[in-house]
């Protein structure tokens, strides 16, 4: 049975949009979690990041997603990401402290 990762990567333009919501929970509770595992067990800056997120993306992997399919996927997600931090940035300028 093919799992339809657009599903998955969609918009679907309402206010309860699944994709926004899990966007937000990534953002508001996943990250900042990350942040402080990472801290508390002296791991290397975005090792959790870069092992934790393939270690997900593994489990789909173990229900038999196609990795073209899921790295894809991650692609378009990866894409999104980086146009709202330029929009963010266009808006707000470079983070203070950093120039
Ligand atoms: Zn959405």
């Amino acid at each position: 049975m093919a799992f339809d990762l657009d599903e998955l990567t969609d918009h679907d333009g309402t206010k309860d949009c699944p994709i926004c919501r899990a966007q937000a929970v990534v953002e508001g509770a996943l990250v900042p979690a990350v942040v402080a595992w990472a801290t508390h067990h002296e791991l290397p800056h975005f090792s959790l990041a870069l092992h934790g997120a393939a270690g997900l993306l593994g489990a789909m992997l173990e229900e038999g997603i196609p990795r073209d399919e899921i790295e894809a996927a991650l692609s378009g997600a990866l894409d999104d990401i980086e146009q709202q931090i330029a929009e963010d940035q266009a808006m707000g300028g470079p983070p203070v402290g950093t120039a």
